[in-house]
């Protein structure tokens, strides 16, 4: 046996690290969750919202169609005379009480699709668990929006970034049928904190992702696309570059809010 032959036998053993030389170069698959989440499709299905008219009037008229929809049973609605000194919504009635049992709730949505005023829509915040039965049954008090049209946020929900925004985008979307006579028609009244929201893009019109919140299916399952499907700007040398900004962007975030919480720790003992 020749020197050579000698060497490669002794250095044979790095062959057993192709395979995980190969993986360290590939994009990750998995995410470092709850401290990092996919981008939430813009119709999720999440922790339901009362909404408000522009001037702050509740839209729920207490008609119990979202109680009666229910497959879940969960929602529990009473409706109510409005006083005509203070009325609370534009309508002759409001919605005295107005509570969902979240132990029960499936996220179905019929009852958003029932109601006939867009009162109930949904959030996008689904990860919310509770310790006692009383917590889990949510009342006007927390399911009115506040005054600026936003979700009011409970200790035990897991807000993040654009989970309050876009509340129910699919109430928008237009053509649901495939007719394009539909497409960009608004049927819908406007809200605290946004007036009129935008519709979203039909099938053969312009689309402004930005205005109504939709995300491109590339956009969340990119590292599950063909590589012929994935956009040239993140594939090979400037896709691991654009990675490595994206990842190191996440961690600095993370670092920040891990440095906040220490701070935030350290001055309750101080
Ligand atoms: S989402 Fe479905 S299960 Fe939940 S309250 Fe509405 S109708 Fe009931
Ligand atoms: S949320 Fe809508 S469907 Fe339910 S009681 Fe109020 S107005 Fe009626």
């Amino acid at each position: 046996m020749s020197l050579m032959d000698d060497i490669k036998k002794q250095l044979g053993f790095f062959g057993g690290f192709t395979l995980t030389t190969r993986q360290l170069t590939r994009p990750r698959v998995t995410w470092s969750y709850p401290d990092v989440k996919k981008p939430k499709q813009p119709r999720q299905h999440g922790r339901h919202v009362l909404n408000r008219y522009e001037d702050g009037m509740e839209k729920c008229i207490g008609c119990e169609l979202c109680a009666g929809v229910c497959p879940a049973d969960c929602i529990h609605v009473r409706g109510l005379d409005n006083p005509p000194d203070h009325p609370v919504s534009p309508g002759e009635r409001y919605g005295y009480i107005y509570e969902i049992n979240y132990l029960r709730c499936i996220h179905c949505d019929l009852c958003v699709e029932a109601c006939p005023t867009e009162a109930i829509t949904e959030s996008k915040l689904f990860e919310f668990s509770f310790t006692n039965r009383a917590d889990a049954i949510y009342t006007k008090a927390e399911l009115v929006v506040d005054d600026n049209g936003m979700p009011q946020k409970l200790p035990w929900e897991d807000w993040r970034e654009g989970d309050d925004l876009m509340t129910s985008g699919w109430m928008r979307a237009t053509s649901p049928a495939g007719d394009a006579a539909f497409e960009g028609e608004v049927a819908w009244s406007p809200e605290l904190g946004y007036g009129t929201r935008a519709p979203e893009g039909g099938q053969s019109e312009h689309r402004d992702d930005e205005e109504t919140g939709s995300k491109e299916l590339r956009d969340v399952l990119e590292r599950h696309l063909l590589t012929e499907d994935i956009p040239k700007a993140h594939r090979g040398m400037r896709g691991r570059v654009w990675r490595l900004r994206n990842s190191t962007a996440m961690h600095k975030k993370k670092l920040d809010a891990a440095l906040a919480r220490y701070k935030a720790k350290k001055a309750t003992h101080e």
